[in-house]
């Protein structure tokens, strides 16, 4: 038992932002969502700043994002958590995986998928066009020996890995049972050539090193659910109930991004805006003009 009087095996939520930008009145919806999910099951709220990016991750960012957590009043538990702590154990399960022969270098750069796209066109992914597999292909020799003098990544073989696997299945709180389709984001690069790890396969260690029982987050990334899945299965991690809710749009129907400035809660909290009547507002879907909250 802990001072709040729950015990292990509750829920447990994290909120997980990334310190590349000033948080907006989007992050402000999903820590409160997250928050209240936590806090109305007596359970646990985790804050884990996932600043993996060392070139885009910035102090001041992450600064700002505790100062807005606190004048918003969303409170969390047990020490913030940082991604940066963990990079032996996110190259550890990278080898795991390379041992299976699960993952293969990818030598390609944007401006060569740019020309392949323009060329021979993509299919199109959650997150833009797929990863044609053109690396996949490559004779195992000749991989080697351009890896001695070239830069790349690591992507994951999803088909090999399918196979190893079988059928998964997830569930998601809102959205029902949902039967693991990781092959739609494509070979998804897990260790790229100019950081430590991808967002997949860190969130994925961590939400099991961290004991979340319920990912909260937002609907955008449902797609990347089903990665994480398949890396589950393959890494021999507990399974979380996943709770993808609804983002906010701005005036123009897209979701909020951290270039919008003018969303911005440093903005709004420098100019004296009483962040707790903001989150009470977003708690009965009260938003400020413009805002919206998409159907799914
Ligand atoms: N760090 C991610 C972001 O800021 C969110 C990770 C997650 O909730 O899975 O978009």
């Amino acid at each position: 038992m802990t001072s709040r009087g729950y015990v292990s095996q509750d829920v447990v939520v994290r909120f997980a932002p990334s310190p590349n930008g000033l948080l907006h009145l989007g992050h402000a919806y999903a820590a409160c969502f997250a928050h209240d999910y936590a806090r109305e099951r007596g359970g646990k709220l985790l804050l884990r700043i996932e600043d993996i990016d060392s070139g885009r991750s910035k102090p001041e960012f992450v600064a700002a994002i505790l100062a807005d957590l606190r004048w918003l009043g969303l409170d969390w538990d047990d020490a913030v958590i940082f991604q940066s702590d963990r990079l032996d154990s996110y190259a550890e399960a990278a080898g795991r995986l390379r041992q299976q022969n699960l993952l293969y270098p990818c030598f390609c750069s944007r401006s060569d998928m740019r020309a392949v796209f323009e060329k021979q066109g993509y299919d199109k992914g959650p997150d833009g066009p797929i990863y044609p597999g053109t690396c996949r292909r490559l004779d195992p020799d000749q991989a080697a020996e351009r890896m001695k003098s070239q830069p790349y990544s690591w992507r994951l073989d999803v088909a090999k890995a399918l196979l190893l696997t079988g059928d998964l299945v997830w569930h998601d709180a809102r959205f029902g049972d949902q039967h693991a389709v990781p092959a739609a984001m494509g070979d998804v690069v897990l260790v790229p050539k100019d950081t430590p790890v991808s967002y997949h396969l860190a969130v994925t260690l961590d939400d099991a090193r961290d004991g979340i029982t319920h990912v909260v987050r937002g609907v955008d990334l449902f797609a990347s659910t089903h990665i994480h899945r398949l890396l589950q299965a393959l890494l021999d991690l507990p399974v979380p109930h996943y709770v993808h809710h609804p983002v906010l749009l701005d005036e123009t129907g897209s979701k909020l991004a951290k270039s919008r400035d003018s969303a911005s809660l440093a903005v709004l909290r420098n100019r004296g805006v009483d962040g707790k009547s903001l989150i009470e507002n977003l708690r009965k879907n009260i938003f400020p003009v413009g805002i919206t909250l998409a159907k799914d």
